[in-house]
């Protein structure tokens, strides 16, 4: 069964896409099999994975209003490892279409439901805004990662992200969770980005990845070749933290698959004890 993750942050520019490409490569080449599908209009973790947003046979946008299959949008980004549900401009248009359908928040979860013995992760790359594609990316996944840099507001930005999360969770999606926030473009020299990240995990805890993305200049030279920083320059410093965080998303699947099992077995034990008694 596939792990359906978003990767999401209304704000833009805070390393939602290089978090997703880079993530999916680092678990690619930790041997899973890895989706990733973009769900922003900009494309950029589409040319950031070595595939044209130009010339898509078939792209996220024919997936959530044509309902046609995953598996005939889905191609493999051969450099990364990894398979690509693409997108581009037409899937701008995709919001105001999405509103007439029916089931229009569960298109991309009943999508995915069809591949889910083909991948072990499934990434989503989320616009910067919390819209109709964005909805359907919370619905369809288990949890989210909130990539977010250690800045003054950042905080304030992430309580708005809790809120709809805890909605949809409450409405729509009871499987949602936050899995955990990212801290990205990382200075630890900076004393401000160090009063914040504590400030992070005084509140958050253990929602916070132990592992840290620094600002590494070859993450962001990296999309101008179409590649994922971590296959672009493996041994650099930002995709040796991609790498280690990809090794914490499996550790935290395999935790979140054990208390699965374990409330399992305690819902089994209860009714059973229930109908006994
Ligand atoms: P978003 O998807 O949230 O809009 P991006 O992932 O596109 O954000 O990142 C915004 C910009 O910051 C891009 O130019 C990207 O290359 C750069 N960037 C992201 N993460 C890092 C990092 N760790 N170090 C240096 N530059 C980064
Ligand atoms: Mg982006």
């Amino acid at each position: 069964m596939a792990k359906i993750f978003c990767v999401a942050n209304q704000k833009g520019g805070v390393g939602k896409t290089t978090t997703t490409v880079n993530l999916a490569a680092g678990l690619a080449k930790i041997g899973q099999r890895v989706l990733m599908v973009d769900l922003d209009p900009q494309g950029n973790a589409t040319m950031g994975s070595g595939v044209d947003k130009r010339n898509l046979a078939v792209s996220v946008y024919e997936v959530l209003v044509d309902s046609v299959p995953v598996r005939e949008a889905a191609q493999l980004a051969e450099k990364c490892g990894y398979h690509v549900v693409g997108a581009n401009r037409e899937l701008a248009g995709a919001e105001i279409e999405l509103v007439q359908l029916p089931q229009r928040e569960m298109r991309l979860k009943n999508a995915l439901a069809k591949v889910d013995g083909d991948y072990d992760f499934v990434l989503i790359d989320c616009p910067p805004s919390l819209s109709m594609l964005t909805l359907n990316g919370l619905c369809a996944a288990h949890g989210v990662i909130v990539p977010m840099q250690c800045e003054y507001f950042a905080l304030e930005g992430v309580t708005d992200l809790v809120h709809t999360i805890k909605q949809v969770h409450a409405n729509l999606n009871p499987d949602l969770q936050i899995i955990g926030l990212l801290r990205v473009m990382f200075d630890p020299r900076t004393t401000l980005q160090q009063q914040v990240s504590d400030q992070l995990k005084s509140h958050f805890g253990d929602k916070v990845f132990s592992t840290v993305i620094p600002r590494n200049v070859r993450l962001a030279e990296a999309p101008s070749y179409g590649l994922p920083g971590v296959v672009f320059d493996p041994l650099a410093k930002g995709s040796q933290a991609f790498i280690a965080f990809a090794q914490e998303m499996v550790e935290r699947v395999q935790s979140m698959n054990k208390t699965a099992r374990t409330q399992a077995t305690k819902t089994k034990k209860s009714v059973k004890t229930a109908s006994n008694g």
